[in-house]
């Protein structure tokens, strides 16, 4: 329910812009309700969602089996913080570590510090276990990353957006191609080096889908090398791609996996780094921690939002709806000026724009498909990402695919 149902979009926009920090650029559109696939605005138009918050909600909005273990839990217990146990974070361990298959999980809040704390394992079993010397470790990252906007984060980056005037840097982070195994093998070479940090396929970065091979190319060259490979499975992982995890798809087994957004179902910030007891070991009590890391509420959050990705085989949707949705893009491409080219995996994808990233054509298509009745976003200018919640039915789908090949084909650009 609209709580704040005097005021309308246009006056709640005003009240944003003329009191909130500037730090985001949102499509004119003031969302107040969302159930399954669908949101509405405060004047209650109905939309499809094919942002599902930057894939956070994968399960739908409001699923009631997530919403009905936040309430239940809600009113018995929210925070301890981890200075006592709770009677929560013991069961919700074991059933992460026990489905995605490693010894232990170290569960924080948000996807940024998941990638931190992955981070901080890896330069601390690099100096325990590798015998790195002592403030050498180097961690590699791939151009065109993104995991967040803390300090540490921004300093791997190489989008001016995200680091410039933001300095100085992280030092211990370097750079290297995506999807170019022999650029990883030169560096690996390097003693220093503890860990290579990567999305299996890079979202913020416009969907951008590496070689068959590479994925298993990194784990056996990190083997190799001695060196822990770090997926980033943030937006990646939980049924998004088609499969549990991205890296599912190929012998490519991460040391340290970081999970985040639809760990909750976009119901409460929870995210985690897992690994087994040779990395995970190396940290001892009081050297890493958050107050609301591992709280009851989040626990019981996450394990319900694994649940309906478990019990209503989200992954297998995703797979079989995506291959769809990219057929019927590939149609918009062979048949239209303006589409030039669809990727993704699952239903994570996104079509290039015929124009120059610094145009205005994708924000304008995105705008006629919200007039349309369905909600995207452009990510680097001329690409949009199509993201829909994967409880998404097939009739659904057709429905969308429809919005989308009607707005491209009567779109006018400016
Ligand atoms: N990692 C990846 C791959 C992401 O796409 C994002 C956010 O978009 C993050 C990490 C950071 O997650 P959060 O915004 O929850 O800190």
């Amino acid at each position: 329910m609209n709580t704040n149902t005097s005021l309308s979009s246009a006056n709640l926009m005003a009240l944003e812009d003329a009191h909130g920090a500037h730090n985001y650029h949102p499509l004119p559109v003031v969302l107040d309700r969302g159930e399954g696939v669908h949101v509405w605005d405060v004047e209650g138009k109905q939309y499809f969602d094919f942002l599902s918050a930057y894939s956070a909600v994968n399960q739908g909005h409001c699923h009631p089996h997530i919403v009905k273990a936040l309430q239940r839990q809600a009113e018995k217990l929210t925070l301890t913080s981890r200075a006592f146990y709770n009677s929560n974070l013991g069961p919700f361990e074991k059933f992460m570590t026990e489905l995605f298959g490693y010894d232990k999980v170290l569960p924080m809040n948000s996807g940024v510090e998941g990638g931190e704390t992955s981070n901080k394992l890896a330069r601390k079993w690099g100096y325990l276990k590798k015998g790195i010397p002592e403030n050498k470790a180097r961690i590699l990252f791939a151009k065109g990353n993104f995991w967040g906007r803390t300090l540490a984060a921004i300093s791997s980056s190489d989008d001016p957006l995200s680091y410039k005037d933001f300095g100085p840097y992280m030092p211990g982070y370097d750079l290297i191609p995506y999807n170019d195994l022999d650029a990883l093998e030169r560096e690996l070479k390097d003693p220093n080096v503890c860990a290579f940090m990567v999305e299996p396929i890079q979202g913020e970065a416009g969907v951008v889908v590496p070689h068959e091979g590479y994925l298993a190319g990194v784990r056996a060259l990190c083997t190799k090398h001695n060196v822990l490979f770090i997926a980033d499975e943030v937006q990646t992982g939980i049924a998004r791609t088609g499969k549990l995890l991205a890296t599912d798809y190929e012998d490519a087994r991460p040391d340290l996996l970081v999970l985040g957004k639809a760990l909750s179902g976009g119901v409460f910030p929870v995210s985690a780094v897992l690994a087994d007891d040779d990395v995970m070991m190396c940290l001892k009590p009081g050297e890493h921690g958050s107050t609301f890391g591992g709280n009851p509420l989040a626990c019981a959050v996450a394990q319900a939002a694994l649940e309906v990705v478990l019990n209503e085989n989200l992954a297998d949707n995703a797979f079989r709806l995506g291959q769809r949705f990219r057929e019927a893009m590939q149609s918009l491409v062979d048949s239209t000026d303006l589409v030039t080219a669809v990727r993704g995996k699952g239903l994570l994808n996104a079509i290039v724009i015929n124009d120059t990233p610094d145009s205005s054509t994708a924000w304008d298509l995105c705008v006629a498909l919200k007039d349309n009745g369905l909600l995207a976003k452009p990510t680097h200018g001329n690409i949009i990402r199509f993201a829909p919640p994967l409880v998404m039915t097939a009739d659904q789908l057709e429905a969308c695919i429809d919005i989308i090949a009607n707005t491209v084909r009567t779109f006018k650009k400016a």
